[in-house]
Order: C-alpha cells, then structure tokens, then sequence
C-alpha cells in the first residue's frame, strides 16, 4: 500500500496519528513511549511500540476475518499501521471477565472474581477529568452517540471478547479484561486505536503471572522482555498445554 505520512494531527501519550496523501486513511505510529496512572508514571522503552503494533494488527485482522469491523487496513513498517479516518467516540469501552484493577479499588468485588456474564463500563475519555465513569443516561444526554450506536457499540465489544478470550485461552492465557475504542465513517461504526498489551489485562493461565501493562504499573518484572514474549506468544501457532 503506497501510502506517505503527512502532517501530524495527534501526539496521544503512546500514539501519534498523521494524515496522509491518501482520502481516508490516516497512519498511526506506534511509539517507545509508555505511561501509567494517568502519565504519572512514564518512560521510553526501546521497541515497545513494536510489539504493541504487531499483537494489534495481528488481533485486528483476525477480528475482521470473523466479521468485526476495524479501521485496520495495514502495517507500513513494525511501527506504522494504516487505518481508515474515523470520528471517533470520546468513550472508552472496557470488557471485564475478571475482577482486577479499578473495579476493585472503586467497588467491593474481590479481585479474581468471576464476572458472568461480563461486564461493560464504558469511560469518558478525557485526562483533565481522569476519564470519568458514564452510564447509558449521561452518554446520551452529552449527545456522545446515538442510541443505536450505544447498543451497537456493546454488541460488538462482547463479540470481540468472545473471539479474544477464544484466542488466548488456545495460547495458555486469560483475558481479564480490555479497553477498546470505536468510531464512525458515515453510518458505520468501526472499531479503532489499539489492542494490544497496553490495553488489556493478560495472566498466564498455568502461573497467573500478568502479561501486560501491570508489569509496568506494579513492576513485576522485565517489561520488554514480558511484551516480547507474549507478542510471540500471541501471533505465533497455538502450542500444545
Ligand atoms: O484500570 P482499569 O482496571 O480500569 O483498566 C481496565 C482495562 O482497561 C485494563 O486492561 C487497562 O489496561 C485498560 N485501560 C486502558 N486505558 C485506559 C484505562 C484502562 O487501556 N485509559
């Protein structure tokens, strides 16, 4: 895909996004840069978007052989992945299949807990305001989608967990939970940004180990050497348990 990088639109806190010479279509670099608590806690670590890229663009192809839409179209190099331009959603919408993180600190679930059927939370997307908890009234009130869209948008995360837990558990891992992003191009809804190991919460099903941003949250160990295994793991053919 011949596609060049034009001026830069967004510099996230991981990603940056440029337009480029091509109507519709946007690059996403992927960057060495990692954050926690609300860029509390931040470093450079060398390839770290490398092996971000690759599990994302590895998942979303794999969503969209299954009928998921993603704004996915390629990856120019390890760091550069093409998209399609889409409005998006300030809405983070997070899967929980297990109790971890926030959900533990901000409620009385005990971490590890079972959640089923899964549960949606779904975060306004906004630092200065440390991306509140919305809920079903408020997202429709601040006008954020359409109802419609709001049933879509649920329909289509429970679907990518299905098919992402299916996929992992074959790999020997958990999917605990995981944030995702959505937005539209005309009337259809795609799914965007990223998944990948700073997105969602992983724990090796035999050990329980976290294998994913938590490493780096908690400093539970080599980060990189973590993310360069489980990419491995993840995009490589299903081992024997
Ligand atoms: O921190 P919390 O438990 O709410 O995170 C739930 C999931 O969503 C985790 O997998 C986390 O990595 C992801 N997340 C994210 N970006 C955020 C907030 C959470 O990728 N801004």
């Amino acid at each position: 895909m011949d596609v060049k990088c034009k001026d830069l639109i967004i510099k996230g806190k991981a990603k940056s996004v440029y337009n480029t010479d091509t109507k519709g279509k946007l690059i996403v670099e992927f960057r060495d840069d990692i954050t926690a608590f609300d860029g509390g806690k931040k470093d450079v670590l060398t390839n770290k978007g490398g092996y971000n890229a690759k599990v994302s663009a590895f998942f979303f192809a794999y969503l969209e052989q299954n009928g998921v839409k993603t704004h996915f179209f390629t990856m120019l190099d390890p760091h550069h992945m093409v998209v399609r331009k889409l409005e998006m959603f300030p809405l983070e919408v997070i899967v929980r299949n297990i109790a971890a993180g926030s959900i533990v600190r901000n409620y009385p679930f005990e971490e590890g807990t079972l959640l089923d059927p899964p549960l949606i939370v779904i975060d306004y997307k906004d630092d200065a305001r440390h991306d509140p908890m919305l809920n079903d009234e408020i997202i429709l009130a601040l006008k954020l989608v359409t109802s419609a869209e709001l049933k879509k948008i649920k329909t289509v995360a429970l679907e990518v967990n299905r098919l992402l837990s299916a996929l992992l558990e074959a790999q020997g891992i958990t999917l605990v939970d995981f944030k995702i992003e959505f937005g539209r191009q005309g009337k259809t809804i795609y799914l965007g940004d990223e998944i990948s190991m700073d997105s969602m919460r992983l724990w090796d099903k035999k050990t329980g180990e976290s294998l994913d941003k938590d490493v780096y949250r908690f400093e539970k160990g080599d980060v990189m050497a973590i993310y360069n295994k489980v990419a491995q793991r993840i995009t490589g053919p299903v081992k024997k348990q």
